[in-house]
């Protein structure tokens, strides 16, 4: 007998939705998140009580997490999964120490990476990700600096710019990869979802009215700290991201918060060896599935981000048609869930095509890792830098894998999750190769970095039981 019928791992919109839509549907049901609180990153809860936030996403959040208290899932927040057994048992340390349960099947929703493409001085104290910009205001309500430049690609240059004049925050200016007909080209797909499209304009007139600086279809190329402060570069670009001969621009900032895409959380599906294909527009490498999410290994769903970017409204729709699709699979309310599965694909593509119209704004452009110099770091865990990646590709290296082994490139902290997209992307253009063929890091537990303390709890030394010496 398994502890739970499904267990849905990451309480983002995908995960709560899933759980929510399961449970309604009679399931028994686990939801575990390592954050303390339901959300994800998009609905992210402040860290302290009694902040005030009338925005919209803080709404949407507030609404999620009164729903999950209100149904019957148990959720484990706080707890972070580090192990995933084939037979779905999933191990986790939280508050009060390990945890490990069962269950019949699985939804993964474990969100998304933040990418960087590598540049000079990309690891200097002050310059942070745009994912990491957006905990910094919505849950420590804290500015990433006084004067901030936000540089990269994609939604979420608009939503740190907007969030940083909000919060008071001064900018100095915004970098895109993008121009402006790459963002006319979005327009078509973004009237899907009107509703996110005037958030979206709601930005673009506050960021107007403050007289930022906008630096469309340009790169970042150098970042030199000068005193306390940092000096950033800009160099006009191509579409490929290629920086472009010519003027250099010099911006003097506290902070740099920079970001070019995300690419899709698959450690777990990769571990449970479900079938992937590589995808540019969804990010990176997804595991294969139907519309409802199911992948090629039995009772096993991805959801949500994880499953391919498209984004939080997709998210929360994906997630309630894999939890429906599963309670159909497990026997619960048969044949009555059908209607509602139908209603939920006709919402999820109508927001997915949003979706991926942004995830299109944030693929990786090939020009844009050419362009990286031999001595820039790849691998911030490890120090290895491009030029070594190069050499150990010369010297035969034939997939990432083989490129780990030989240079600790993905080998640190991280596990390649800051690395790996990249890494893989010097390696295939090295070898003129398409990106299939230099595969992907293994996935390997621990998931997260842990303690052995952690795994152990508090003991005492004497206590051990030690066996008797087995007689001659
Ligand atoms: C740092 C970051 C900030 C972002 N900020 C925004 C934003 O402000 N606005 C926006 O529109 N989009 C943002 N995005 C994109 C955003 O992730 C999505 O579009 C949306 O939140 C996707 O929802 P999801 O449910 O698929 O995943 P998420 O919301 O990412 O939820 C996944 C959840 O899984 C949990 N999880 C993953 N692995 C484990 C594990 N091993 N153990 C326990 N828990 C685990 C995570 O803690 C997380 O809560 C951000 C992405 C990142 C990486």
């Amino acid at each position: 007998m398994t502890d739970y019928d499904l267990i849905v791992l990451g309480a983002g919109p995908a995960g709560v939705n899933a759980a929510l839509a399961a449970s309604a549907a009679g399931l028994r049901v686990a939801l575990f998140d390592e954050n303390r609180a339901a959300g994800g990153q998009v609905y992210r809860a402040p860290a302290f009580a009694g902040t005030t936030d009338d925005s919209a996403e803080r709404q949407a959040g507030d609404a999620l997490r009164e729903a999950l208290a209100k149904s019957r899932v148990s959720a484990f927040l706080g707890h972070q999964v580090w192990a995933v057994t084939a037979d779905f048992q999933v191990d986790a340390v939280g508050p009060q120490g390990s945890l490990s349960c069962t269950s019949r099947a699985l939804v993964v929703a474990s969100g998304t990476t933040e990418r960087v493409v590598p540049f000079e001085g990309w690891t200097t104290p002050g310059v942070i990700g745009l994912a990491a910009a957006t905990i910094l205001l919505k849950s420590q309500k804290v500015l990433p600096g006084k004067t901030t430049l936000v540089a990269g690609c994609g939604p979420l240059l608009a939503a740190v710019a907007a969030g940083t004049l909000k919060a008071g925050g001064e900018l100095r200016g915004i970098v895109d990869v993008a121009g402006f007909g790459d963002w006319l080209r979005a327009l078509p797909a973004m009237l899907a979802r009107p509703d996110i499209l005037r958030q979206g304009l709601a930005w673009a007139w506050a960021i107007r009215r403050s007289r930022t600086p906008l630096y469309a279809r340009h790169t970042l190329v150098r970042v030199i700290p000068e005193g306390e402060r940092l000096r950033a570069e800009l160099a006009p670009c191509d579409r490929a991201g290629r920086a472009l001969p010519g003027e250099r621009k010099q911006v003097l900032v506290d902070c740099v918060a920079v970001g070019h895409g995300l690419t899709p959380a698959t450690e777990i599906t990769r571990l449970l060896h479900a079938r992937h294909r590589y995808s540019r527009k969804a990010g990176g490498w997804v595991a294969i599935t139907d519309d409802c999410g199911r992948t090629s290994r039995e009772r096993l769903y991805v959801v949500g981000d994880a499953a391919g970017i498209a984004g939080a409204a997709a998210a929360a729709e994906h997630g309630t048609l894999a939890g429906l699709a599963c309670a159909r699979e497990l026997g619960a309310a048969a044949g009555s869930l059908d209607p509602a599965l139908g209603q939920a694909q006709r919402r999820h593509a109508r927001a997915a095509r949003f979706g991926h119209a942004m995830a299109r704004l944030m693929a990786l452009r090939e020009g844009h890792v050419q362009g990286i110099a031999a001595d820039t770091i790849i691998c911030r865990c490890e120090d290895v830098t491009r030029g070594e990646i190069d050499a150990a590709c010369d010297a035969g290296a034939r997939d990432v894998n083989q490129l780990k082994a030989w240079t600790r490139c993905g080998m640190g902290p991280c596990q390649g999750r800051t690395c790996g997209d990249v890494a893989a992307e010097l390696l295939a253009t090295r070898l003129d190769v398409p990106r299939e063929a230099v595969g992907i890091f293994s996935a390997r537990t621990p998931l997260r970095p842990m303690t052995v303390g952690a795994l152990t709890g508090a003991f005492v030394y004497a206590d051990i039981p030690i066996p008797k010496a087995a007689p001659l």
